[in-house]
């Protein structure tokens, strides 16, 4: 069954996020005096084995390599905005000030930004009206949908891929910078740092995606620690040789670390 989205500008999902930005918007973010951490996710990785699996080339393109003690890692680094309560950016009649310039990822809110993941309703903010099938039931059951993603979209979520991927060597230069060795494990735990805001703005404004291109593949030669709150998972991860630890090891507070 088609379903086709229509947004009906509730404004829910303009409340309470963490919304992943482009180096360029991260700086007119931080310009604006609106608050920005960075998220670090580590995944175990095996160098030089050739993959044709779709999702670990992907991984792999929009990630750096890195080490953790005899372990080989690829860290994803995200640069967030973050709020409670309403986007610094609504005025009081809950409109985005900045609609015309608003970031990529509020563009493409509800869909997804990795077209693996199944977009399912139920896990979104938009209200039942704004899913509409094309036997016109209001009925979210997403077995079997087809969700029909417009144009503008569709080429929304290809700009944040190919940002996302040509800002790898960029983010990994301003990890360094910052003193950032620190991550969660993937899909174990998110790994929040809150670097002091005007040291982040400067350092933002010293690398562009420019800087990126000129070493697309540099490795780091930082030994990252990697957190996880789980015994078997830091068993594990220490049997193979990752610098692991707990969080609280490091007095890494409840804020910084999130359990999945
Ligand atoms: S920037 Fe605009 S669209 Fe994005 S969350 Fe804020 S108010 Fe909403
Ligand atoms: S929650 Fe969904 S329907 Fe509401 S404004 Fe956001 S995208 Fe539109």
């Amino acid at each position: 069954m088609d379903t086709v989205f229509n947004c009906t500008q509730c404004g829910k999902c303009c409340h309470d996020l963490n919304i992943p930005l482009t180096i360029s918007e991260a700086k007119d973010w931080l310009l604006r005096g609106h608050k920005l951490k960075i998220l670090t996710e580590a995944t175990p990785w095996i160098n030089d084995v050739q993959s044709t699996d779709d999702l670990l080339l992907r991984k792999k393109s929009l990630t750096f390599q890195a080490q953790s003690g005899a372990l080989s890692i690829r860290v994803l680094v995200s640069l967030v905005g973050y709020f409670q309560g309403g986007c610094p950016n609504l005025d009081s009649n809950l409109n985005c000030t900045i609609y015309s310039v608003r970031p990529l990822t509020c563009r493409i809110y509800p869909f997804e930004m990795n077209p693996k993941i199944i977009l399912n309703p139920k896990n979104k903010l938009c209200p039942s009206e704004a899913w509409q099938t094309n036997e016109n039931t209001s009925a979210l059951n997403t077995a079997n949908q087809i969700f029909i993603i417009d144009s503008y979209t569709k080429s929304n979520i290809e700009k944040i891929y190919t940002t996302s991927v040509d800002s790898v060597t960029a983010k990994m230069l301003i990890c360094k910078e910052l003193g950032i060795c620190t991550s969660s494990l993937s899909n174990d735990g998110y790994l929040f740092h809150f670097p002091d805001q005007e040291k982040l703005s400067g350092i933002l404004d010293k690398f562009s995606l420019r800087d990126a291109s000129s070493a697309p593949n540099a490795p780091d030669d930082v030994d990252w620690i990697i957190y996880t709150q789980k015994a078997v998972t830091l068993n594990d991860l220490q049997a193979i040789g990752s610098n692991a630890a707990y969080p609280n090891q490091h007095s890494i507070s409840p804020e910084e670390f999130i359990t999945l």
